[in-house]
């Protein structure tokens, strides 16, 4: 996005109160890191990272607010007044009606997906996202992609490439039936396009479209309020409404939520299941009780179920988010302006290094992706994370990896954790990896787990 107003810094919206010292290793420690942990970035010890762009889940930094929460943990069996807190949150920031926290997002999704999903059902959504597909799919359910196509294209600069396109729907529905359809899966700031946001128009259209054919809505809050960014900058209509109020328009779309609390509202730990329906509820309270814990904590403690209520109404003030998504922006344009191929136009929570173009001699089945995030580490302690094909596993009909179109790295910045002058260093070290991006080679498999096998899949490099 232009900008036609002159350009002026900013700044963090906020200062400094504690500190946690970073380890520096040298070149020869990482490169036995490294091997030690089968070229898998995920194997490695966080004391033998610099910068840690793994994930931003579970690794912003809490506010002071939120650090007294903890302080007001109430520690009851049931009832604890930190569910009800997080209750009055999810209703007046998201607006679902019933609240059953989770351990963290995927506690959420398994129990959605085994009260919605029949055998043989088949489940829509904005791209997929690993846990969600695989609870989808243990449920019994097929995941169909129904992104508009630009999604898949890392070059497109549509300004809402996690829009649904309605003509795939259509096409699902014709194929299947409507009976065959539980829900639509969608996700605010779908992560695995590049943290592209759908628009509300879209949204609005896909509600229609589902409530035509009697087929519900479950929306994957984790980054709505990210994407409420991106309306609110982006989206005809919306240039003077608040942050939380595009929240609240977007959730009032869709039937239910399951949220990983371990992102936009910036806790360490948590999540939960959001419904509006009494029945959906009703077995959802059941379930939970098995699988997590009392339907008032649901494997959290009172004071981590405090932080999220408190990090809920954080995550929809205008200068973090801003600063959040600012921060992204900023190395992102670093390495444009570097001629770095990176998915554009860059997202809400990551900058994701566009794996094809950056190494073109490495063929997918030698994992490029997987590859570059290894060679950063040694290279600079810089910690990111595949998403290409080890992270799209294997189709479970065939057995054959699934190729996706998108072979990224992704940079993820955690919220309210570094500084401009990471970010800094973090260009830099990624623009001389791309300067000598011939020396990176491919890596061979030599360990895969059943499941989600990017967390714990080994390497080594190919001779
Ligand atoms: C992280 C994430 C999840 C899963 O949440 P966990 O808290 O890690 O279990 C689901 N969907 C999206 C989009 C995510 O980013």
């Amino acid at each position: 996005m232009t900008d036609k107003t002159k350009r002026r810094s900013w700044a963090e919206p906020f200062k400094i109160k504690m500190v946690e010292l970073l380890k520096m290793t040298t070149k020869e420690e990482r490169l036995r890191a490294i091997k030690e942990a089968g070229y898998n970035t995920f194997l490695l010890r966080s004391d033998d990272v610099y910068i840690d762009l793994l994930t931003d889940s579970g690794t912003s930094a809490m506010s002071d607010r939120q650090w007294a929460g903890m302080m007001l943990g109430d520690e009851a069996y049931a009832g604890s007044r930190n569910f009800y807190h997080l209750e009055e949150a999810v209703g007046r920031y998201y607006g679902y009606r019933y609240v059953v926290p989770t351990h963290q997002g995927r506690g959420a999704e398994h129990i959605i997906s085994r009260i919605l999903i029949r055998q043989g059902d088949f489940v829509p959504g904005n791209m997929y996202f690993t846990t969600t597909r695989l609870h989808q799919e243990l449920a019994g359910g097929t995941f169909v992609d129904v992104i508009i196509d630009e999604a898949h294209d890392p070059t497109n600069q549509h300004l809402f490439k996690g829009n649904i396109d309605i003509a795939k729907l259509d096409a699902l529905l014709d194929k299947v039936g409507s009976e065959r359809i539980p829900y639509i899966s969608v996700a605010t700031a779908v992560n695995m396009a590049g943290g592209q946001p759908i628009s509300v128009q879209n949204l609005r259209e896909v509600n229609e479209w589902a409530q035509k054919h009697g087929i519900l809505i479950i929306h994957d809050a984790t980054r709505v309020a990210e994407n409420a960014y991106f309306v609110k900058r982006r989206e005809p209509g919306f240039e003077n409404a608040s942050i939380a109020s595009i929240v609240k328009e977007i959730c009032s779309l869709t039937d239910g939520c399951t949220m990983s609390a371990k992102k936009d509202a910036m806790v360490n730990i948590g999540g939960f299941l959001g419904v509006n329906d009494d029945e959906i509820y009703d077995e959802a309270r059941n379930m939970v009780v098995v699988y997590e814990g009392l339907h008032t904590y649901g494997g959290m403690a009172g004071r981590d179920m405090e932080a999220v209520a408190i990090g809920i109404s954080e995550s929809v003030d205008y200068e973090h988010i801003k600063a959040r998504v600012g921060q992204v922006e900023y190395l992102g344009n670093k390495l444009l302006e570097a001629g770095v191929p990176i998915v554009e136009p860059i997202g809400g929570h990551a900058v994701f290094l566009d794996a094809k173009r950056f190494l073109p001699h490495v063929p997918q089945d030698q994992f490029p992706a997987q590859a570059i995030a290894a060679q950063l580490y040694v290279e600079a302690g810089v910690r990111s994370m595949e998403r290409g094909v080890v992270s799209a596993g294997r189709n479970p009909e065939t057995g054959d990896h699934r190729y996706p179109k998108l072979e990224l790295v992704r940079l993820t910045i955690p919220r309210r954790v570094y500084t401009q002058a990471h970010m800094d260093v973090t260009a830099e070290a990624v623009i001389e990896l791309y300067e000598n991006r011939e020396k990176i080679k491919g890596l061979r498999m030599i360990y895969e787990p059943k499941y989600l096998r990017f967390f714990q899949a080994r390497f080594e490099v190919m001779g």
